[in-house]
C-alpha cells in the first residue's frame, strides 16, 4: 500500500486566474511584452491611509492573536458601515471577519453541504462556488445566467431548482465573471419564492457591492428581513478598497450559523492577522472618495472594452452593468474559448480567462477584467484586431 490522497480532495476544482496569471508572469520574465487583462483584482494601490493605519498597528504592537472572529471594534465598524449603506441593523455577533471572502464560500459549503444535500449556483460564475460544493460533498446544481438577460438572473431559474434537498443557494451580483447587475424585481421575487422554501439557506455574494454603475442599483439582500435568519453574505476590503492582498473579507452569518463558523475559524485559521484588522477598520472609518474614484475608472474602462470589442470580427459584448469585468461572445469566430485564450496569450500577448473556467455553460465567451490602464486597454484591443484578423480571413 502506498500513500493516497482521500476521495473529496479529487473533487477540488481551481481559479483558472492564477495558472494564467503564472504563464503571463513566466513569459514576461523571457522578456515578452504581456498585457494583463486577465486577473480580477484592482489594479490601484490601497489608499494611503489604510496602508499607514495597517503600518501604525505594526509599529503599535498589534502582533498577537485576535479573537477568532475579529476585533471587536472592526465588527461594530461592519456594522456601522452595514447601517450607513442599507439602513438595517446588524449586531456585530453576527459579524465574522475573515482571510478574505473567498473563505467564506468554502465555510458555507462545510456548514451546509454534505452527501445527500444539494446546492444551486449560478454558471458562468466564480468557480470557487462549485468546486467547495463539490468538496463538501453536497451535489452542485447551476442555474444558468444568459447573455440575452444581460447576465442577471431570473428568479424562476433559481427557484424551479430547489426540491426537498436543497439546503443552500447562492447568489452573486453584481457579479464575477460576466458584470451582470440583478434588477430588484427580480430579488425581490426570489425573496417571495423563497417563503415556500423554509429548508433553504441563501449565501449572498456581494463582494462587488460598490462597483456598480450608471443606470444599475445594487440590492442587498440584508434589505429583506423575512430571509435574515438564514441569510449569509459575503463581503470585504479586496475590491472596494483595493486590498486583494491584505487577505480580509466579512460574513454576515445567521444565528444558527455563527456559533459553528466561529468553530472552524479557531480550527483553520485562529484569527485574521492583527494589524490588517487595524487598517480594515481605518478604510470602514476614514474617507471614502477612493470608492467612487476606482468606481468611475473601471467604469471608463468598461465602456473602452465593450465598444473596442462590438468593433472586432466575430466578437459582440454586452455593456458590464458593474463588478470589473466584460464577458464578451466569441461564438461567431468559430474558435474555442480555451483555444482563444491560448492563442491571444502565447501569440498576441493578451492575457484573459476562457469563459469555460467559469462554468459548463461558458464555452463561447471569454472574461476580460477591467483593472488595468486605459492605454493598456487600448493596445490590447489592437493586438486582438491584429490576430483575429490574420486568423479569421485565413
Ligand atoms: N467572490 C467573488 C465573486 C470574487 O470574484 C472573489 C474574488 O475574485 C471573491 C469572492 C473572493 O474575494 P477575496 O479576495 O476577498 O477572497
Amino acid at each position: 500500500m502506498v500513500a493516497s490522497i482521500n476521495d473529496r480532495a479529487s473533487h477540488l476544482g481551481t481559479e483558472t486566474a492564477f495558472t494564467v496569471l503564472a504563464r503571463a508572469a513566466e513569459l514576461t520574465a523571457a522578456g515578452r511584452d504581456i498585457i494583463n487583462l486577465g486577473i480580477g483584482q484592482p489594479d490601484f494601490p490601497t489608499p494611503e491611509h489604510i496602508v499607514e493605519a495597517g503600518i501604525k498597528a505594526l509599529r503599535d504592537g498589534h502582533h498577537g492573536y485576535t479573537p477568532s472572529g475579529g476585533v471587536l471594534p472592526l465588527k461594530e465598524a461592519v456594522s456601522a458601515d452595514i447601517h450607513r449603506r442599507h439602513g438595517v441593523d446588524i449586531s456585530p455577533g453576527n459579524i465574522q471577519i475573515l482571510p478574505g471572502g473567498k473563505v467564506i464560500i468554502f465555510f458555507s459549503a462545510m456548514l451546509m453541504g454534505e452527501a445527500g444535500r444539494e446546492i444551486i449556483y449560478p454558471d458562468p460564475g466564480f468557480p470557487i462556488y462549485q468546486s467547495a460544493i463539490a468538496f463538501s460533498g453536497a451535489t452542485p446544481r447551476p442555474y444558468p445566467l444568459l447573455e440575452e438577460n444581460n447576465f442577471a438572473f431570473s428568479a424562476d431559474d433559481v427557484l424551479g431548482r430547489i426540491t426537498e434537498k436543497t439546503s443552500l443557494i447562492i447568489v452573486n451580483s453584481p457579479a464575477n465573471p460576466t458584470g451582470g447587475v440583478t434588477p430588484r424585481e427580480e430579488i425581490e421575487k426570489l425573496v417571495r419564492g423563497l417563503e415556500d422554501h423554509p429548508h433553504v439557506a441563501i449565501m449572498s455574494d456581494e463582494i462587488y457591492d460598490q462597483l456598480v454603475f450608471e443606470g444599475n442599483t445594487m440590492t442587498s439582500l440584508l434589505e429583506f428581513p423575512e430571509i435574515r435568519d438564514r441569510l449569509i453574505i459575503l463581503n470585504g476590503w479586496s475590491k472596494t478598497y483595493a486590498m486583494t492582498g491584505w487577505r480580509l473579507g466579512y460574513a454576515v452569518w445567521p444565528s444558527f450559523l455563527i456559533e459553528a463558523a466561529d468553530k472552524l475559524a479557531v480550527n483553520i485559521h485562529s484569527c485574521v492577522n492583527a494589524a490588517a484588522q487595524q487598517a480594515a477598520l481605518a478604510a470602514l472609518t476614514g474617507p471614502q472618495d477612493c470608492i467612487a474614484e476606482m468606481r468611475q475608472a473601471f467604469e471608463r474602462r468598461a465602456g473602452l472594452i465593450s465598444r473596442g470589442l462590438n468593433a472586432l470580427p466575430g466578437i459582440t459584448c454586452r455593456p458590464p452593468a458593474g463588478a470589473f469585468y466584460a464577458f464578451p461572445n466569441i461564438s461567431l469566430t468559430g474558435l474555442s474559448s480555451q483555444s482563444l485564450q491560448t492563442s491571444l496569450l502565447e501569440e498576441a500577448g493578451v492575457a484573459l480567462i476562457s469563459g469555460t473556467s467559469f462554468g459548463d455553460l461558458c464555452e463561447g465567451y471569454i472574461r476580460f477584467s477591467c483593472a488595468n490602464s486605459d492605454d493598456a486597454i487600448g493596445q490590447a484591443l489592437e493586438r486582438i484586431r491584429t490576430w483575429l484578423e490574420g486568423h479569421l480571413s485565413a
